[in-house]
């Protein structure tokens, strides 16, 4: 029998480096899948529709909650964002590992439904070096800037209800240790 795929979920605040950590992880590792999520908020310069997110109306959106379409979706900073649900199923169906890079309400969602899922957290390597990244990122307002970094130190408080914490000291780094955790996590007996 196929053995199912991994579903692996990756979160912590904004300017931890998730996005990075995560491009450079399906760089290395062809195999792996990750979720493009739906969302309202606004494309940031440089980014592209069904690469970095599937950007929809509220409208739209709210359509989609109602036919379910949805593994799981959060408010985040005033917008919608979701899991497209038939991707990852299907993935996932087929023995692929499927990333999600979702925000901490969406990761308690998918851990009701995915208890066997692998929780990752990533952490910066101070809260003065999260506020230096944000800044450098560039596409924040003052207020947004304020709003990501004081939800920084609520979104930390839920670390514990992941099963690892990585600091993202260096990428290179960081990622290693994910690979890490993939081949522990599929060394487990219970998955055998
Ligand atoms: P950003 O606007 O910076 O791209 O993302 C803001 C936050 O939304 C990040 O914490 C990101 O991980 C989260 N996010 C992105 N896609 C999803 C999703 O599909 N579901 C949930 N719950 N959060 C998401």
């Amino acid at each position: 029998m196929q053995r199912q795929g991994l579903l692996i979920v990756i979160s912590g605040p904004s300017g931890a480096g998730k996005g990075t950590i995560c491009k450079a992880l399906l760089q290395k590792n062809k195999d792996l899948k990750i979720s493009v999520s739906c969302t309202t908020r606004s494309p940031r310069e440089g980014e592209r529709e069904g690469i970095n997110y599937y950007f929809v109306s509220k409208e739209k959106f709210e359509d989609m909650i109602e036919k379910n379409e949805f593994l799981e979706y959060a408010t985040v900073y005033g917008n919608y964002y979701g899991t497209p649900r038939k991707y990852v199923e299907e993935e996932l169906k087929k023995g692929n590992d499927v990333i999600l890079e979702i925000d901490i309400q969406g990761a308690l969602m998918v851990k009701e439904r995915y208890p066997e899922g692998v929780f990752i957290f990533i952490l910066p390597p101070s809260m003065e070096e999260l506020k230096n990244r944000i800044i450098k990122r560039g596409s924040e307002t003052e207020d947004s800037l304020n709003t990501r970094f004081t939800a920084a130190f609520e979104e930390i408080k839920y670390m514990s209800k992941y099963d690892y914490a990585v600091v993202n000291d260096y990428v290179d780094e960081a990622v290693k240790k994910i690979e890490c955790i993939i081949v522990a996590e599929k060394c487990k007996c219970n998955r055998m």
